[in-house]
């Protein structure tokens, strides 16, 4: 059994692919994903294009293995400079008093890791809700950006239901090929420091 990415990290051989189809599965779902964004986004007449809170300044949490592999995949693909560039932020992040760093994929407010960004950083900004198995309804807000150039006759809620369900069938095939067992709840900084220690190379 297999509790810890660290652990899991060391098992794995350097350009495994025998999660590829699994993670090839969560691309396409990610697809999907943008699909429903991009369509509440049109609805509601509203293009982000950026603000002063840059949502890469948020505190996100990432609880997949799915995510964290798929994340690696992009790392792993991208030039040997802007790995050290990146990995650099994630050791020595900006160091600022009043907001938080950015994440260490942004760079000149352009995101190195787009295409393998984990879900939050695709779904965040448009309002939306969730129907749980047990059948209650859980609605959650957009972003600020979102309310001021929208109006509240056209805000269509995001169902992120179905993504959900298909994110938590993929981390169940993806934990029973690992053998993980163990719960993740890391920042994009915490994967690729995860990632990146002495002994640890995935993908
Ligand atoms: S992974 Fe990319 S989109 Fe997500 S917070 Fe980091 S820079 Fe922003």
């Amino acid at each position: 059994m297999i509790d810890t990415i660290a652990a899991l990290a060391n098992r794995m051989q350097p350009h495994d692919l025998i999660y590829d189809p699994l993670l090839e599965e969560l691309g396409s779902l990610f697809s999907r994903m943008d699909g429903g964004y991009d369509d509440a986004a049109r609805q509601a007449g509203f293009h982000c294009s950026g603000c002063d809170k840059n949502c890469c300044r948020s505190l996100f949490y990432h609880y997949t293995m799915v995510e964290y592999l798929y994340l690696l995949k992009g790392f792993s693909k991208l030039p040997t400079e802007a790995q050290k560039r990146i990995m650099a932020r994630v050791k020595s992040p900006e160091n600022e008093t009043d907001r938080r760093p950015l994440c260490p994929a942004n760079e000149k407010e352009r995101c190195l890791l787009y295409p393998y960004r984990p879900m939050i950083c695709r779904l965040h900004g448009i309002p939306h809700f969730l129907s749980r198995p047990d059948g209650t309804r859980v609605e959650g807000p957009g972003c600020d950006a979102y309310y001021r150039s929208t109006t509240g006759e056209n805000r269509p809620l995001l169902d992120r239901t179905p993504f959900y369900r298909e994110m938590a069938a993929l981390e169940a095939l993806i934990r029973e090929k690992t053998g993980f067992s163990g719960k993740i709840k890391m920042t994009v900084a915490e994967m690729l420091a995860a990632h990146n220690s002495d002994h640890n190379r995935i993908l």
